[in-house]
């Protein structure tokens, strides 16, 4: 089990997006955006990438800030996952 601030929500059962058991990761920000993944942190991985192409097409100065920190949360849930010694790639 992954320790993390409770703002990246691994959900390892049936999600809400894709049904059936598997890892699913997502921001409690950005709760319509889900990515699954083998492990959390290529799931994070994955929604880590889906927010970088959000914040591209984001013109709100106030939706931008909010994706940046959602991209922090989930560098910060990255680097846990490395101390963890889960492989990330
Ligand atoms: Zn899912």
């Amino acid at each position: 089990m992954i320790s993390t601030q409770n703002r990246v929500i691994v959900s390892e059962g049936p999600c809400e997006a894709h049904g059936g058991a598997h890892i699913c990761i997502y921001h409690r920000d950005f709760p319509e955006n889900w990515s699954p993944g083998e492990t959390p942190a290529m799931a994070a991985r994955q929604l880590l990438n889906l927010f970088e192409k959000n914040l591209d097409s984001a013109g709100d100065p106030s939706h931008r800030q909010s994706i940046e920190l959602a991209i922090a949360d989930l560098w910060a849930f990255l680097r846990e996952c490395d101390q963890n010694h889960e492989p990330t790639a």
